[in-house]
């Protein structure tokens, strides 16, 4: 069970700032830090939302000058009486002062220990806890945009309306199966199919938006392929070309699996597969097209690039071949040099989705930018009217309900009755509950705040 006993944490970064904060919360939170601070005003006196300017003393060593923030629950980010303590960013001094909470009785936190008593005070149910993870990780203004609504509340809502319905309708068939004097299930199973269908409807349309919000939350994941040497080395660092975009470059699990980042004017490209683009000078040719073509079944676009200045060789064909079915742009490049590709060959190939290009030169960018914007997100985005589902966890829950609705649907059709319709019924209800951490298992509840940052 829960048990609230009092955590310390510094919910700022470890190095060195203008000011690191340590976080107490619990039932102790005030007391214990009353007793470390000396200042004008006594923190177990002061009221809520109220700071006071003093220093922490460890016995008689002053530690640091801090202001100390205090803030009675339940009004508070994970309900309990809380305090934080500015005190000076550095690591050192930020570990003396919890060194010395840990001496009064304080527990270090676990990651996201602090949002996990939010979410057990219920203060935020699981989607509000995973869009706090979600606000801080986001990498560009549409995740941000996007997880700041999830936190506000819209997907719970829209999961919370959906469960009542199903357990208004659950408990009318149980009240009638008892009852049956009272109320009538005669003619209720085509008025039932009607709001099992109505809901999976709309469960279905929350799948849908799955791909979008990931690409949201993750961005495009793109293969730039193409046979050695048409330049799709020059066309990665064209695209992260320090001055107009930012990079990054996350040590995958493998020392090969390097993920890298690319952000367009707002646009994230997630490039799949750099090591392969950066290798192919020691790659066997026929290897390198094999490889390109394994990186492009993961990919949510293709860069196919080709060499203008050369005719098209088997390699250019055999990619050319396997992306027509697929969303792909063809950068054709080193439009500089003279023109010796016959464009007769591409005819299979879409041409609005040739984009003339010199990477060399860094010509074309912005027509790639705005080619990837049309295909991805052609309608602007609206955050206030839509729910993106941009959580892996919340996708496979929705597809559950879905398949315990149709499962539903499936034994009105074969008039199997009542019982059998409230189970699955309630099947759907607790799939839909994982989301907002209602029917979540304890450990599945402890799993994902452990992947919460320290002192969140
Ligand atoms: P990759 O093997 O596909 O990654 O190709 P690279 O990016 O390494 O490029 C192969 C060669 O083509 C290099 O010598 C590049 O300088 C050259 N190259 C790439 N893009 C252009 C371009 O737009 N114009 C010209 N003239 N040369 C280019």
């Amino acid at each position: 069970m829960y048990k609230s006993d009092t955590i310390c944490a510094v919910a700022t970064g470890m190095g060195r700032s203008a000011i690191g904060i340590v976080r107490i919360s619990g039932k102790d939170a005030v007391d214990i830090a009353d007793e470390l601070f000396r200042g004008r005003k006594r923190l177990r006196e002061m009221d809520s939302f109220r700071a006071a300017f003093g220093y922490i003393y460890d016995g008689d060593v002053k530690l640091d000058e801090v202001i100390a923030l205090v803030m009675r629950g339940p009004h508070t980010y994970t309900t309990e009486d809380t305090v934080e303590l500015d005190c000076h960013g550095g690591p050192l001094v930020m570990k003396r002062i919890l060194e010395l909470l840990i001496k009064n009785g304080v527990r270090p936190a676990e990651p996201g220990e602090f949002t996990k008593r939010a979410f057990l005070g219920g203060r935020i149910d699981m989607t509000g806890a995973e869009a706090v993870m979600d606000v801080i990780s986001a990498e560009n203004d549409m995740a941000l945009r996007s997880s700041v609504e999830q936190l506000s509340g819209s997907l719970r809502k829209c999961i919370t309306e959906m469960r009542d319905r199903i357990i208004r309708e659950t408990a009318f068939i149980e009240a009638a199966i008892d009852d049956p004097e009272n109320y009538s299930l005669n003619g209720y199973e085509e008025k039932l199919s009607e709001i099992i269908n109505d809901i999976d409807h709309e469960i279905l349309k929350l799948i849908e938006t799955g791909d979008e919000g990931r690409i949201i939350k993750e961005g495009v994941r793109t293969a730039i392929v193409g046979r050695p040497n048409v330049g799709k080395s020059s066309v990665m660092n064209m695209l992260t070309g320090t001055d107009r975009a930012i990079v990054t470059s996350v040590e995958g699990t493998t020392r090969d699996t390097l993920e890298e980042y690319i952000n367009l004017n707002g646009i994230t490209l997630k490039l799949i597969d750099t090591a392969g683009i950066r290798n192919t000078d020691d790659i066997v040719e026929k290897i390198g097209v094999e490889r390109a073509l394994e990186s492009m079944n993961e990919a949510d676009l293709i860069m196919l690039v080709l060499d203008s200045s050369e005719p098209l060789n088997e390699n250019d064909k055999e990619l050319i071949r396997n992306i027509s079915k697929r969303k792909y742009l063809v950068l054709i490049n080193k439009s500089d040099m003279e023109q010796k590709l016959d464009m007769d060959e591409l005819s299979q190939l879409d041409s609005s989705k040739f984009i003339s290009i010199s990477a060399k030169y860094n010509e074309g960018l912005d027509e790639i930018r705005d080619a990837v914007r049309k295909m991805f997100f052609a309608a602007e985005i609206d955050f206030n009217n839509q729910i993106y589902i941009t959580n892996l966890r919340h996708k496979n829950a929705l597809i559950s309900a879905s398949e315990s609705l149709g499962r539903v649907k499936e034994s009105i059709a074969a008039g199997l009755g009542e019982d059998f319709y409230t189970i699955d019924m309630m099947a759907a209800y607790e799939s839909l509950g994982e989301i907002i951490g209602e029917t979540l298992e304890d450990d599945l509840a402890d799993r994902i705040f452990s992947e919460f940052c320290m002192g969140k």
